[in-house]
């Protein structure tokens, strides 16, 4: 977090309770991600919040799976949301919590509310339970089992826990008010009967408690001081209230504070969502580099620094907003430009020809890795009679201000020489297949002697020590800036951009290139930033195009403010 609280309310808010000495002074955070699909850019907004507040005040924020849900549930999103937060930049160090690890407990309160007669066992169809549930401008009907005694309820409740009935056959609800205004109190399901095998609890319980009884006692049991959540759950704060204090959890306790969740336009943040665009496979798992996940957006070469650059800049506001996706690769664009390590890579190769080098001849030249970061130093690039540029650089017929190669032109390879075109070599069909070119020897590493001045730096390889490699170039995978916002009768899959993987074969990179690790961060000079695909193998590197160079975001500002 930032040291001063800028445009982050709840920051300011736990600096006067800290000041005011609630809690002692403590301040106790949780991040409590279901373990139901990968974590998203959205996740990183709570991610960044609790743990970055916690360590502004000294305090500590827990990693708490709320696993209460076992038919949806699955050790390898917890192994993933446990990987996430790591790659981001946080640690919950002894402070890992399950709402699992609470079962016992909340079994145990449940039976007090029963014997208290707040709670009472249900045997409607999920379908009655919903239809007399009621609405926003109709109130609840009350269940006809609402005054089964406690003896009887409690026998059900134990008979629930046992496994002797059916999923569906009973709930257990809290004892409140059907007709209350806040439909969270309309008796709200506590317990529902899942026969799944959970992953931590095995076959213990076939019982499981819902996500609003779980979460304020675990919120409690935790000594959580600071409850943040999302927007949508403040008319779930006074049923946490109601729970609280029906078990007599003593004041002052937790207290919640809500925040906008993050939107981004052309992005989906919904694991449900995401979950069938994974299943349904129109992307190539979690990780594809077209995913909002955090695992997707590390493959496609986006920065931990550069998602929470963006997260503190987007700040902590109760109102929602839609973000624009362009400032998320503003600072993407920011860290790498840092960060990444220059090197050469050719797109689309067009060989040429060094006429007057001699044959079999190289040498290799000196590059430096990073203008940014002197820190990095210099590699050696070769350079030899046969080279690849990119077809994009040169033109038979150029108009004024193309300032590349052309017949009969100088231009300059960076950290090499001048080079002029002689002669351009086509196929029977006119394809242009070959540039002849001669050097000036006295230019070695750029600079002409004589002061003389060319227009044109272009990127280059030699061709015998270019290494193979394939572009997987990415678009938006939704069309919309809204991807939910579709025609009647579509869902959001009926948006995804059918352009969005498009794959470049016959790329060649400098050989220094032969050694990069999956997930490295590099800028292909004059192409933009690229990282290492996981699916690279000895002989054919993939890349992944993070992002282009030019910033389209503050051209987006300028636009807006001229
Ligand atoms: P989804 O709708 O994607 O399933 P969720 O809220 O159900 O998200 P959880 O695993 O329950 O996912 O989320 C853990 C925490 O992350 C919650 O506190 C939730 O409020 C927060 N969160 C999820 N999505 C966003 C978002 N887009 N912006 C801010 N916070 C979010
Ligand atoms: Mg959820």
């Amino acid at each position: 977090m930032n040291e001063d609280a800028g445009n982050n309310f709840i920051q300011k808010l736990i600096e006067a309770d800290v000041a005011s000495g609630k809690h002692k002074g403590d301040v106790v955070t949780r991040f409590p991600p279901e373990p139901n699909g990968f974590l998203h850019i959205g996740h990183a907004k709570p991610i960044v919040l609790n743990f970055g507040l916690a360590k502004t005040f000294g305090g500590a924020c827990s990693l708490r799976f709320d696993d209460t849900n076992p038919s949806k549930e699955d050790d390898i999103y917890v192994e993933a949301i446990k990987r996430d937060i790591n790659w981001l930049g946080y640690d919950w160090g002894e402070r890992l919590f399950h709402a699992s690890d609470y079962f016992e407990q909340l079994y145990d309160w449940a039976v007090k509310l029963i014997k208290d007669s707040k709670a009472y066992v249900d045997s409607q169809t999920p379908e009655q339970i919903r239809e007399n549930r009621g609405t926003l401008t109709r109130p609840g009907v009350e269940s006809p089992y609402r005054n089964r005694t406690v003896e009887e309820n409690l026998e059900l409740f134990a008979r629930m826990k046992a496994g002797e009935f059916a999923e569906g056959e009973h709930v257990l609800r809290a004892k409140i008010d059907m007709s209350s205004g806040n439909i969270n109190f309309r008796d709200p399901v506590m317990y529902r009967i899942l026969h799944s095998r959970h992953q931590r609890t095995g076959d213990k319980w076939h019982i499981y408690p819902m996500y609003d009884w779980a979460h304020g006692q675990s919120d409690a049991l935790e000594g959580v001081t600071h409850s943040l959540c999302s927007i949508e759950f403040s008319d779930h704060n006074p049923l946490y209230e109601w729970f609280l204090d029906a078990v007599g959890v003593p004041k002052p306790r937790t207290a919640q504070t809500e925040f906008a969740r993050l939107k981004i336009t052309h992005t989906l943040l919904s694991k449900r969502k995401l979950i069938r665009l994974v299943e349904e496979n129109h992307v190539s798992g979690w990780d594809d580099p077209r995913m909002p996940t955090l695992a997707g957006m590390r493959r496609r070469g986006y920065t931990p620094k550069a998602i929470r650059d963006f997260i503190e800049r987007v700040g902590v506001d109760r109102r929602d907003s839609m973000v624009e996706y362009q400032l998320l690769e503003h600072f993407v664009r920011q860290d790498l430009n840092q960060t990444a390590l220059r090197v050469m890579g050719v797109l689309d190769p067009l060989k040429v020809i060094i006429t007057n080098y001699p044959e079999g001849e190289e040498e290799w030249l000196e590059a430096v890795n990073n203008p940014e970061d002197p820190t990095t130093g210099t590699r050696k690039i070769p350079f030899s009679r046969e080279l690849y540029i990119d077809r994009a650089d040169f033109m038979e017929d150029p108009p004024r201000k193309f300032f590349r190669l052309a017949p009969g032109r100088e231009v300059r390879l960076m950290h090499g020489y001048y080079i002029t075109c002689n002669d351009v070599v086509k196929d029977a069909d006119g394809n242009v297949t070959e540039l002849h070119c001669s050097y000036d020897p006295a230019t070695k590493g750029g600079d002409s002697p004589d002061g003389r001045k060319v227009k044109g730096t272009l990127h280059w390889l030699s061709a015998k020590h270019a290494i193979d490699a394939q572009v997987r170039n990415y678009d938006h995978l939704f069309l919309s800036e809204d991807p939910n916002d579709v025609p009647e009768g579509q869902d959001f899959t009926d948006n995804i951009n059918p352009a969005s993987l498009t794959v470049m074969t016959g790329v060649k990179l400098e050989p220094s290139l032969a050694t990069a690790t999956p997930y490295s961060h590099y800028q292909l000079l004059r192409k933009g930033y690229f990282s290492i695909d996981p699916d690279s193998s000895a002989d054919m590197l993939v890349l992944n195009q993070t992002i282009g160079l030019k910033d389209t975001w503050a051209k987006l500002q300028a636009k807006q403010k001229s």
